[in-house]
């Protein structure tokens, strides 16, 4: 049995009980997340139910184009109000620098990459999320009353820390 075996028969126990009214697609407390896609943070860590935030995630918690695409949905057509990026110490992008990464995958696959990739590796955690919220703020979509927030989330403690400009 593969573990997808296992996480169907999971949802299979949890559909017995679902209930479709209970949880609202629109965030009810109009939050949306861009966080990494790290095993170490997940709704529980920030007190979170289903139905309380989008969580958009990614590996680094990167304002990509299409994280800004998921954000200007998740606002504009979903009513959420307040955005906060959330990057992580001993992430796996600190660990390897753009070329490394590269130069993994291609000896493992013994191909270059058919398309224009970037990890967006990082050495300052804290300058990382800095960078995410001016890539931010420099959308002509996104306005003022948006209270975009960042933080660096510690694994070691599980505390969050607010990066300021
Ligand atoms: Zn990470």
């Amino acid at each position: 049995m593969s573990v997808i075996d296992e996480v169907v028969e999971a949802n299979r126990e949890y559909a017995v009980e679902h209930d479709p009214d209970k949880v609202s697609p629109r965030p009810t407390r109009k939050l949306a997340i861009l966080t990494c896609m790290d095993t170490r943070l997940g709704k529980r860590t920030l007190g979170l139910e289903a139905g309380d935030a989008h969580i958009i995630r990614n590996a680094g918690g990167i304002v990509t184009d299409d994280a800004i695409r998921s954000l200007l949905l998740s606002h504009y057509v979903l009513g959420t109000q307040e955005i906060m990026v959330i990057n992580h110490t001993d992430c796996g992008l600190m660990k390897h620098s753009e070329r490394e990464l590269k130069t993994i995958m291609e000896e493992k696959t013994g191909v270059p990459s058919n398309s224009k990739i970037r990890f967006h590796a990082f050495t300052d955690v804290e300058a990382n999320v800095r960078e995410q919220l001016q890539r931010l703020w420099a959308h002509s979509w996104i306005h003022d009353e948006m209270k975009i927030r960042g933080f660096v989330y510690d694994v070691r403690t599980g505390h969050l820390k607010e990066v300021t400009l």
